[in-house]
């Protein structure tokens, strides 16, 4: 089983010609969905075939009511702590070449607390994975972290959005993180002490992507999605004893993206679930599967309604 401890969001998105300027009134067209990062990614986990808990905090509104209803129609077993605050929002507006600008109303994901996490013990037990990304707490964060080591499972760390202030403590709680490129480049900034260029880490050396890699999680396995480039992966204990296989650059899958919002999610997801369903398995194998099925999420718009099924990997890609 995978437990997804994380954010659930009401998307309201605008597509506009330009992006609003202050006083500027617009007129753009309206859609509206689930989001956000914990429930994308708890969906792609279920959707990938693993058992799923999703760990969140929901208001008792239209908001709430439609995270419950979603969840079950995936068979997600959820375990949300009914707020006062309402449901979290996210306000997007989207241009004609695709840029953005979000406004998130955290809500009740701002009230995800410890004991609610913590009072989870019946899943959190039986874990194989737990996966937390960062639009949450951070204490409540760093209880799931550490609910999921002390009890034997693999403990994910999806450091997103970039924004959000990572700490050794935290960091140290992850067994395996997973941050994009600008999310990389913040935290080598961070905790490293180097500036690096986002846009420029899939053409950077990799025994140098390794090296930051190795400083910023000494313990850990660190894999770096590097967009249509695919990902990078730099593990600690094959650098260890020296292992030949301790980095590597996976390549990404041809696709026909038309849309990869949420591509990292389905990535983070899809990765929990591979490797809930077998820890024994090689880790270029886990990878291998989370690219496929994240490509796959781009071919389609949306993010947590676009996540693909496992079968759909299997028909596309054979395994
Ligand atoms: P995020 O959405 O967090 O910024 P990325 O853009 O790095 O994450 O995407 C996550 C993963 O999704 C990549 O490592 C890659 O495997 C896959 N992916 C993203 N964009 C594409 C694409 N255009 N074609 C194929 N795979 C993609």
């Amino acid at each position: 089983r995978v437990v997804v401890v994380g954010s659930f969001n009401v998307d309201h998105v605008w597509a506009t010609a330009t992006l609003p300027n202050p006083g500027e009134t617009l007129a753009g067209r309206y859609s509206t969905g689930p989001g956000g990062k914990g429930f994308n990614q708890a969906v792609a986990c279920a959707r990938a075939g693993a058992d799923t808990c999703f760990v969140c905090a929901l208001g008792d509104d239209p908001g709430g009511d439609l995270a419950r209803s979603l969840a079950a129609d995936d068979g997600i077993d959820l375990r949300a702590l009914r707020c006062d605050a309402p449901t979290g929002t996210a306000g997007i507006y989207v241009d004609g070449e695709g840029r953005n600008s979000i406004v998130i109303g955290a809500g009740a994901n701002g009230e995800l607390s410890t004991p609610h996490v913590e009072g989870q013990t019946d899943v959190l037990g039986r874990a194989a994975v737990v996966l937390a990304q960062l639009e949450s707490p951070c204490e409540a964060v760093i209880a799931a972290l550490r609910a999921g080591r002390a009890q034997g499972a693999t403990t994910m760390l999806n450091p997103a959005p970039a924004n959000a202030a990572t700490t050794r403590e935290l960091l140290a709680l992850a067994d395996i993180i997973t941050p994009n490129e600008t999310e990389f480049a913040g935290m080598v900034t961070r905790h490293v002490g180097e500036r690096i260029d986002g846009d420029a880490i899939a053409a950077l050396d990799q025994a140098r992507l390794h090296a930051l890699c190795r400083e910023l999680l000494p313990a850990g396995t660190v894999v770096v999605t590097l967009g249509a480039s695919g990902c990078f992966v730099s593990h600690a204990e094959e650098a260890r004893r020296g292992d030949d296989k301790a980095f590597h650059r996976l390549a990404a899958e041809q696709v026909r993206p038309i849309d990869t919002t949420g591509a990292g999610d389905a990535f983070n997801g899809a990765l929990a679930a591979a490797l809930a369903r077998a820890p024994d398995a090689a880790f270029a194998a886990h990878l291998r599967f989370a690219s496929r099925y994240a490509a796959l999420s781009t071919e389609h718009e949306g993010a947590a309604l676009a996540m693909p099924r496992h079968g759909d990997v299997i028909a596309r890609f054979g395994s």
